[in-house]
């Protein structure tokens, strides 16, 4: 068992049942492909990443650890889906991708065994596949440098988002599998910059990502209703 309560194993089973498909640009992992080019150049301007050590929490497949590896960091990768931790590692080794590791372990795990040693901390779309993302919120906190920064990514709460993120990608456009996202998990800005506050960590960017179903496209705005990212550092 992992030493923490706060997994969901269902959402576990989810994501490691669908691992094989990670690396299909076409797959249920399509929007996380197109987001991947958009959040990396937003991350990486506002902390240049090369040379630095990352931890992403959540990594999956490992679609960002991968990409910011090849930005020249030096990234660790956890998450607790063991088969989609498999496939992160195959792809590393066929990518022949240096400079990324991934590990099964849970955020709060790591910030007993590593506090205060990762000068970025990325943690995207993971937040609300879990019971209590406030105490993942905090183990980001703890294991980022003081002065370090961290990266939250995460779908809002509102009748919008309901109708965007699950009724229109999950049911019409058939983006991603019935039963991706629950609602009651969606988390509001307010909620989760409240979140980051209480852990220690100052809210200093705010991102918005839309999508235009005929187009295909994702880009970035000032309109946080359905996805959004926040930038925090460590105070
Ligand atoms: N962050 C990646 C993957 C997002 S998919 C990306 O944006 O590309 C959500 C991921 O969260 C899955 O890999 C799932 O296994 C992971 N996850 C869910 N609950 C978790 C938990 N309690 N601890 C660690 N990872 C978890």
């Amino acid at each position: 068992m992992h030493n923490t309560d706060n997994v969901d194993p269902a959402e576990l089973a989810k994501f490691s049942d669908l691992a094989h498909r990670w690396w299909d640009t076409e797959s249920e992992f399509r929007p996380l492909h197109q987001i991947n080019p958009l959040r990396l150049d937003w991350i990486t301007d506002i902390v240049p990443i090369a040379g630095k050590r990352v931890l992403d929490v959540g990594c999956g497949g490992g679609i960002l650890a991968d990409a910011m590896a090849r930005r020249g960091a030096e990234v660790l990768g956890i998450d607790l889906a063991t088969k989609a931790l498999r496939v992160a590692q195959l792809h590393a080794l066929e990518a022949q991708t240096s400079g990324v590791q991934y590990r099964e372990i849970s955020a709060e795990a790591l910030a007993v065994e590593q506090p205060e040693s990762f000068d970025v901390v990325t943690c995207m779309e993971m937040l609300e596949h879990v019971p209590d993302p406030s105490s993942v919120v905090r183990a980001c906190a703890q294991i980022v440098k003081p002065g370090g920064h961290v990266f939250f990514s995460t779908i809002n709460r509102n009748p919008k988002s309901f109708l965007f993120a699950i009724v229109g990608a999950e049911y019409v456009l058939k983006l991603l599998p019935k039963g991706t996202h629950e609602y009651a998990k969606f988390i509001r800005p307010s909620e989760l910059a409240r979140y980051a506050r209480e852990a220690g960590l100052e809210l200093e960017h705010t991102k918005g990502l839309e999508y235009n179903p005929l187009s295909r496209r994702y880009w970035l705005s000032g309109d946080t209703s359905v996805n959004y990212m926040l930038g925090t550092r460590k105070v």
